[in-house]
């Protein structure tokens, strides 16, 4: 069993910061990390593209993508390519989050071939798979999750990644699932994730993780670690969550 404090702590930017902050934040976060022993590959922080290669010059804290798109190159205007990533060292990307299924619209098939994308370009993958609040109230939390889950691997994106559990209704909301939510459902997803994906896969929490409830989540056992966004915009709660 993983012990909570090697457990890991993933950070979503979301479309925030700047040159200016990245440099800050990487230079605090950084020092303090080394000078507490915090092996550094328990942190992810998934930036921007625009501070993506700035954020590779100095080779300390480990970046991913938020986004990429499905094909390598070609006539896809404002869209980025998964080869360009893994080209300036990019070696993770966020896949199907909330916010690009809702306010974006990508659609399951678009989801399987970007997971696709990411394996053939040696990127892994953090796939968000969540329920909405209406499929939680209508009792469809499983039933969502098992279906997200086989239609993508009915399309073949199998393989390699880590999995994200981020109930829709808890991200940015400041309402955190409970502990016996985010257990029952852990469960559920590990029990599956193997029979589906073929491999073991990390599995983190996401949804208003902040300083004060992280300690307890990742003490659940089937919880490998966090995905926060709101908290991880500032050294200083990027490192709380880290017990600093
Ligand atoms: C996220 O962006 O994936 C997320 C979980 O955000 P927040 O922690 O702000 O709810």
């Amino acid at each position: 069993m993983v012990q909570s404090n090697q457990k890991l702590i993933f950070g979503n930017w979301k479309m925030n910061g700047s040159l200016e902050k990245w440099a800050q934040f990487s230079k605090t976060v950084f020092a303090q990390l080394n000078k507490n022993n915090i092996d550094l590959g328990r942190s992810v922080l998934f930036l921007p593209d625009l501070l993506l290669h700035q954020a590779l010059q100095n080779n300390e804290l480990l970046v991913g993508a938020q986004n990429h798109y499905f094909e390598d190159a070609g006539a896809f205007t404002g869209e980025t390519s998964p080869e360009l990533l893994s080209n300036i060292g990019i070696k993770y990307a966020l896949i199907g989050h909330s916010e690009r299924r809702h306010v974006f619209g990508e659609s399951i098939e678009m989801i399987s071939q970007k997971m696709k994308a990411a394996q053939r370009n040696s990127i892994k993958p953090v796939l968000c798979i969540g329920e909405t609040l209406e499929q939680r109230e209508a009792n469809k939390v499983f039933d969502t999750l098992k279906n997200q889950l086989v239609s993508l691997t009915s399309q073949g994106a199998v393989g390699e990644c880590i999995v994200a559990y981020e109930p829709v209704w808890a991200i940015g909301t400041g309402k955190v699932a409970s502990l016996e939510q985010i257990e029952e459902v852990h469960q559920f997803l590990k029990e599956n994730l193997k029979n589906e994906l073929g491999v073991d896969v990390k599995l983190l929490y996401g949804g208003s993780v902040k300083p004060n409830n992280v300690k307890e989540i990742l003490n659940i056992e089937s919880v490998d670690g966090c995905l926060v966004g709101g908290a991880s915009l500032t050294a200083e709660s990027y490192l709380a969550l880290f017990g600093l």
